[in-house]
């Protein structure tokens, strides 16, 4: 499942709550991991898919390809330095895929999986536009067992038109338990008003990033971040996607991009001058991470 806007290396905040951050470049997540490569479009997000560009470019072409090598590589995940401490690393599974393409078998999956829960104190973040066959599946896997702490799962829906994907986490929460659940706004491509985010732990939202970025409305944002405060879920917003599209960007003083980035960073406007297209909404960053992290953190510290 790609996301907009890439992947930049976290020393940022863990802590649940909004900050403001200065010079720092930071992700909702740490590293990415690709047990498949390649896909194929299901709704108006994928449209202009990074990962299909970077595969075509560079791999061949973009046909979903299974990468069983990758299996016996997740030892390699260790803990992150964040703020002085070791933190347990986030992994983005599929980047450039999406684990419950058709393609992909359930003995497949069941490997992934198993691969994935013997990584205790590595976080796997896996998100799917396939809602019906990640449902399916994840019943299945779960129902007697419940979802390891260690495996959050999650769903990406652009607009309102597709919010019945974020009812599929919580038909699975009804089927397995709980479980730490995300729902992906990413990129936020129309009004996402009629998004319930009940029982979801961590939203995530943010623009389209890339030369032909369809531009997020401010408008669209907002509903994202009411409703996730609605919900009492931990609310990410990455970035604006293009510095074009970012509300403060036509106060930027300068002729060229960088001493426009300059200006709005040194007067306080933006604070992420190296992120895609900046991150801050009314002076602040929106960075939060759901409270399974702060369980895993106080797990570490020999808490409960
Ligand atoms: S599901 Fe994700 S990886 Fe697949 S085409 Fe859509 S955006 Fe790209």
């Amino acid at each position: 499942m790609a996301l907009p806007g890439g992947h930049h290396p976290s020393v940022g905040p863990s802590e649940s709550r909004a900050v403001t951050v200065l010079d720092t470049q930071i992700s909702c997540f740490h590293s990415t991991w690709n047990p498949t490569f390649g896909c194929t479009k299901v709704s108006p997000g994928c449209d202009r898919c990074y990962a299909e560009a970077i595969a075509n470019r560079f791999h061949g072409g973009f046909e979903l390809r299974l990468k069983p090598q990758r299996l016996t590589e997740l030892h390699r995940f260790r803990p992150v330095e964040e703020n002085g401490r070791r933190v347990p690393r986030i992994v983005f599974v599929n980047s450039m895929s999406d684990l419950w393409h058709d393609a992909v078998s359930d003995a497949y999956l069941d490997r992934v999986f198993d691969a994935i829960e013997a990584q205790h104190e590595t976080i796997f973040q896996c998100i799917t536009k396939r809602h019906r066959r990640f449902l399916r599946y994840a019943r299945n896997r779960w129902r007697e067992k419940g979802v390891p702490r260690n495996v959050w799962l999650g769903v990406s829906a652009e607009n309102d038109a597709y919010r019945v994907r974020i009812d599929a986490l919580r038909a699975l929460k009804d089927a397995v338990g709980e479980f730490t659940a995300l729902a992906n706004t990413e990129p936020v491509l129309g009004p996402v008003a009629r998004h319930d985010y009940a029982e979801i732990d961590w939203v995530i939202a943010g623009g389209e990033s890339g030369a032909r970025a369809r531009p997020m409305q401010r408008e669209w944002l907002d509903q994202a971040v009411a409703a996730a405060r609605r919900a009492g879920a931990a609310f990410w917003f990455k970035s604006w996607g293009r510095w074009e599209h970012n509300p403060v960007w036509p106060l930027a003083r300068g002729k060229t991009k960088a001493e426009k980035k300059r200006d709005l960073h040194e007067r306080g406007l933006e604070l992420l001058p190296e992120e895609h297209g900046g991150a801050t909404l009314d002076g602040a960053l929106i960075q939060e991470r759901p409270r399974a992290y702060r369980r895993f953190l106080a797990g570490q510290d020999g808490g409960n």
